[in-house]
């Protein structure tokens, strides 16, 4: 952690640790074998203000895997490699209100419901440009490294562990071949989406990816331009309405900011304008979101008033 790590925020931020440490309800995601082996006590906050400052708590520099985190920002990249136009005609923006591994289309358009569930992000992880798996890889981490602002890696065992199991996967990955929602063997697509899964970040990268969204496309840390603002406006709406699945209305009405959580137990919120929240805690509720990272959240937004519809 940074040295000059005093001040009033840094400390809120120690004593919404403590206080919120003592909860120790839901489990471990256990489906993917290798992320069992999180420990459930690991917890970290992060936030990252769009002047380009990043408070954090807790096991702030710890690597876990972004998981579903991963899916706002390949719903991002599609549309500025292909346009939104083009990804539209792949994903829709509706929430659909059933677990975010359902194996189900939208029977009016046979697409995926949105980009936030797996079924829309399978979609996504074929609009990357490359064409091989090593150039692939290599698109996906940079574009996670631009808006982390450092190079992240693949957690390998996790790779492998999520390949080996992903069956589910499979399924969604061949009813949308079926269905002309992908192109190619649903094989090398399922590559793609195991391996974003897959990336490695702390809960300080998750912080600054967030407020690269929270500063309409500029990453607040580097200074680079990641995305164009029209984009980052399409990303928080999607986020907004879907990004804590069949959640997301509760979400949306108790907290108030678009957000997208994943099973490693990682959950970002967006206030545009302001900063991006990060919260790192592995025990899942039934859903699949973080228990500990929605209590933080729901204290973040009331203590600083964060919430999009609170008269300013
Ligand atoms: N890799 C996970 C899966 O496909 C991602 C799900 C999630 O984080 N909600 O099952």
């Amino acid at each position: 952690s940074p040295a000059m790590s005093s001040g009033p925020v840094w400390e809120y931020l120690r004593r919404l640790l403590e206080e919120t440490s003592g909860i120790s309800d839901g489990k471990v995601a256990d489906y993917i074998p290798e992320l069992a082996k999180a420990d459930p006590e690991d917890f970290a906050i992060a936030i990252a203000t769009v002047d380009g400052t990043v408070y954090s708590a807790g096991c702030d520099e710890r690597e876990f895997t972004i998981q579903s985190v991963s899916k706002p920002f390949l719903f991002a990249h599609a549309i500025e490699t292909h346009g939104i136009g083009a990804v539209l005609r792949k994903v829709g923006v509706e929430p659909t209100g059933d677990p975010f591994n359902s194996i189900v289309l939208d029977d009016l358009n046979n697409r995926p419901f949105n980009p936030m569930v797996n079924a829309g992000a399978i979609a996504m992880a074929e609009m990357l440009a490359a064409r091989t798996p090593d150039a692939r890889q290599a698109e996906l981490l940079e574009m996670f490294g631009k808006f982390a602002g450092r190079g992240l890696g693949i957690d390998e065992a996790v790779y492998r562990s999520e390949s080996e199991t992903g069956h589910r996967n499979r399924a969604i990955a061949y009813m949308m071949l079926n269905s002309g929602m992908i192109d190619g063997p649903p094989e090398e697509v399922l590559d793609i989406y195991f391996r974003q899964c897959s990336v490695g970040v702390t809960t300080r990268d998750l912080a600054v990816m967030a407020s690269t969204l929270a500063a309409h496309g500029r990453n607040p840390v580097t200074g680079a331009r990641v995305l164009a603002p029209d984009t980052v406006r399409d990303v928080l709406s999607v986020m907004a309405t879907c990004g804590m699945y069949d959640y997301a209305g509760q979400w949306m009405f108790d907290v108030g900011l678009p957000a997208k959580s994943g099973v490693s137990g990682a959950i970002i919120a967006v206030l545009p304008g302001q900063l991006g929240i990060a919260v790192y805690s592995p025990r899942l509720d039934s859903v699949g979101n973080s228990i500990r990272g929605v209590e933080v959240c729901k204290r973040l937004a009331r203590d600083f008033s964060l919430h999009a519809y609170i008269d300013r």
